[in-house]
């Protein structure tokens, strides 16, 4: 018995050190690790994790129980383990003709998982294409992280955008169930069951809806089951009434000052998005995220983006600095904020995280939070995911090095588990 183990830890260590190695064991502890996850907020060292049959069985100080003769040990001494980082807001299928073509976005994908992150949330794409891939993540089919994908509604203005008339092939833009142009007269308990019947885990609200419409939209989903998220402005809903009717994440930290539209300078009110200038200051929004705390409403502050945007467009470079600033403010008054790219090609999660780190004051351990349980609250995946308990779904990420020291480390991917099959580089 001892000897066959032994082999089997043998072939096991053999098999992951192959390139790209997927190896899918029932029962497995890892020895040895420090854990880093919300449940405990410092590193916890010398742990043993026991997974067995995919779910996270047990957890314990290394050496304090007895491991069972039938599990793989995997020793990890020195390593790091965290849960699975989640992206909360990626576009997977904007376009599935071009940029986002199979072979293109199944390289992202794998490429994803390997780094680490073992969900996404996608906000909003060809549908048709997300529930594909879904499903082949879901059951293993892609090398990819599970995705849970949106469907988006918005006033009938946004159906000219040409994204959405790449999104939405074959329809007559405004009409795709999973892309509907939403007015007062809309028969919204339809447009709900299409948007589930699309197999999305959520609702999209993306612009030009007003406050009432918004309040419908929602109840109408909470009585069909189904999270609603969105912009945190719609133009004309502002974000106040986003959080009075339940929607949650907000994405986008910048959209955040058209909550005190009346007190931004006029020339930040020339476009949707694209100020000038910064002014002298971004107004105060405490009573904003005062509200968010009480509804819990999550921030997907999503500053990347802003940052990626500016480099490329220097006309645009102040949203960055609003970006940070909100985002700054929203952390000291107590906001969850979640961790989301809107960017899947030339950076991931990890990226946000670092940057919510280095610009916008979070503690390392919060960037954690936000990239593994925030992006699970915001799928409502938090019974199942994004921290280290038993009883939990065995997707988890081991680092070289301690993230807590330097959120860089983030990088050092040893391996990663999802859903209890390990994959190694
Ligand atoms: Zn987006």
């Amino acid at each position: 018995m001892r000897i066959s183990k032994f082999f089997l830890t043998l072939l096991l260590s053999l098999i992951l050190h192959a390139l790209h190695a997927q190896v899918l064991l029932n029962n497995f502890a890892i020895t040895g690790v420090t854990i880093i996850d919300a449940n405990h907020r410092t590193a916890l060292p010398r742990q043993t994790v026991l997974i067995t049959q995919k779910i996270i069985s047990d957890i314990f100080n290394d050496g304090s129980k007895s491991i069972p003769d039938s599990f793989n040990v995997l020793r990890m001494d020195g390593k790091y383990l965290l849960p699975g980082l989640i992206d909360a807001h990626v576009h997977m299928a904007t376009d599935p003709s071009d940029v986002d073509n199979r072979e293109n976005t199944l390289d992202v994908l794998q490429r994803m998982l390997y780094s680490g992150i073992t969900s996404v949330r996608d906000m909003a794409g060809d549908g048709r294409t997300l529930a594909s891939l879904s499903r082949d993540a879901f059951t293993g089919d892609i090398i990819s992280p599970d995705i849970y994908y949106s469907s988006l509604m918005a006033g009938p203005k946004l159906f000219t955008d040409p994204r959405v008339a790449a999104s939405s092939k074959g329809y007559i833009p405004g009409n795709a169930p999973f892309m509907k142009a939403i007015t007062d007269t809309t028969n919204l308990m339809l447009a709900v069951a299409e948007a589930k019947g699309m197999g999305a885990t959520g609702i999209k609200l993306y612009a030009y809806l007003s406050a009432p419409l918004v309040d419908k939209i929602v109840a109408e989903a909470n009585k069909q089951g189904i999270i609603v998220w969105g912009h945190a402005w719609l133009d004309d809903a502002k974000p106040s009434d986003l959080v009075k009717a339940g929607v949650s994440p907000l994405s986008h930290s910048p959209l955040m000052i058209y909550e005190k539209m009346d007190s931004v300078p006029s020339y930040w009110k020339n476009g949707h998005t694209h100020y000038t200038s910064i002014g002298d200051s971004v107004p105060d929004l405490s009573s904003l995220f005062e509200l968010m705390k009480a509804h819990h409403t999550i921030l997907d502050a999503t500053i990347l983006t802003y940052k990626l945007w500016g480099e490329e467009d220097t006309t645009i470079r102040y949203d960055y600095e609003i970006a940070k600033q909100i985002t700054i403010q929203a952390y000291k008054a107590g906001v969850t904020i979640d961790a989301g790219t809107d960017d899947d090609q030339k950076a991931f999660v990890q990226k946000e995280m670092e940057l919510l780190v280095k610009d916008a004051g979070l503690e390392p351990i919060d960037a954690i939070i936000a990239g593994t349980l925030n992006g699970a609250k915001a799928l409502h995946i938090d019974n199942s995911r994004g921290t280290i308990s038993v009883g939990k779904i065995a997707d988890i990420l081991i680092l070289d090095k301690n993230p807590l020291q330097d959120i860089e480390n983030l990088e050092s991917v040893d391996l990663v588990i999802k859903n209890g099959k390990i994959f190694k580089k």
